[in-house]
């Protein structure tokens, strides 16, 4: 299959480096300069548990030097989504599908704004990489990957049941889901009870549990998602605020990826975890004052970088 990867950081690599690896035609396109030329240069290399590979694999700075791919996987940050939207259609054709497999919540709505919604798929995957630097990238977990069609059409439920069966064969473990908005909104939950909270307090993920007035506000966050998820006619796990819980004690080492934007000075997906309840909350006319205050924190952190 020809694929093209738009957004080929950390797990754009990865993935792009796994679906190579199966002998698909994949390219990479990022508007980062040095890493696409490292990946021309050197090959991309993959570090996983202390081993290093090197593949070669087309990577460009100039989307339109791809031409049409069969498969379109978006991987951009969700800040970058709509910037992106425009090349991931025109690499998709007539035809093509576009995958998101990002965090955070309307990813999946830009991509249907220009896009058939038909063509679009989203999921969410329990893989992880780092960025180590351009052209390497390390593959720090594996897990399972979940895919369902963004408009809940028969024909969409056959391309998100063949793509995952696609991913499954090359060595990618892909369920085919067929309400990908709650698994999206499971993600969320997680995302919203531990991301800001550990960027804002430089904390690891586990330490979240240490203290009840830590848990209560992470609890706080999620409970509010929930109630807002209810108003939207979206079911989420009874359990959610155990499962954060859980989630925070089975990466308890980790820091969040928002910790680790936070860290380095980047733009977070704020906009797209917490400030998603807020705008929800505000469209149906709710309030979600623990969601408002985190996002303002962040944003306010994000806005004073120097
Ligand atoms: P990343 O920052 O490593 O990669 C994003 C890449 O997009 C960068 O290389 C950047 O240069 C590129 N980019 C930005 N704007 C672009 C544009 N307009 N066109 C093309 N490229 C552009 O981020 P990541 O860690 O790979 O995460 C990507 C997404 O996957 C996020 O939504 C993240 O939350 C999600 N995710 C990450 C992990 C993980 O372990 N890293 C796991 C699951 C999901």
């Amino acid at each position: 299959m020809k694929i093209a990867v738009v957004g080929a950081g950390a797990m754009g690599s990865l993935f792009g480096a796994m679906l190579a690896e199966a002998g698909n035609e994949v390219w990479l396109y990022d508007v980062w300069v040095e890493h696409v030329q490292t990946i021309n240069r050197n090959g991309l290399t993959v570090e996983r548990e202390g081993k290093t590979r090197t593949l070669n694999i087309e990577a460009t700075t100039a989307p339109e030097q791809i031409g049409q791919a069969q498969l379109v996987i978006i991987f951009v940050k969700s800040t970058h989504t709509a910037a992106a939207v425009e090349t991931a259609r025109k690499l998709a054709g007539s035809d093509g599908a576009v995958l998101t497999l990002q965090n955070g919540m309307g990813n999946a709505d830009i991509l249907s704004e220009f896009i058939e919604p038909e063509r679009v798929l989203a999921g969410t995957t329990s893989h992880g990489a780092t960025m180590l630097g351009p052209g390497r990238i390390r593959h720090a977990g594996i897990g399972a990957t979940a895919i369902g069609a963004w408009a809940e059409t028969e024909q969409g439920r056959e391309r998100a049941r063949q793509l995952a069966d696609f991913f499954t064969k090359t060595g990618i473990e892909t369920e085919a889901v067929s309400d990908v908005r709650s698994v999206l909104w499971h993600k969320l939950l997680i995302n919203i009870g531990i991301n800001a909270i550990t960027a804002l307090t430089a904390i690891k993920n586990g330490q979240i549990l240490d203290l009840e007035i830590t848990r209560k506000l992470s609890r706080n966050a999620v409970e509010e998602a929930i109630k807002i998820a209810g108003e939207m006619n979206i079911k989420v796990r009874a359990d959610a605020v155990d499962h954060v819980y859980a989630v925070a004690q089975a990466t308890a080492v980790n820091r969040s990826s928002m910790g680790q934007d936070v860290d380095n000075k980047r733009q977070t997906e704020i906009r797209t975890i917490n400030g998603f309840i807020v705008r929800e909350a505000n469209r149906l006319g709710l309030k979600a004052p623990v969601n408002e205050t985190l996002t303002a924190l962040i944003q306010t952190l994000e806005y004073h970088y120097e």
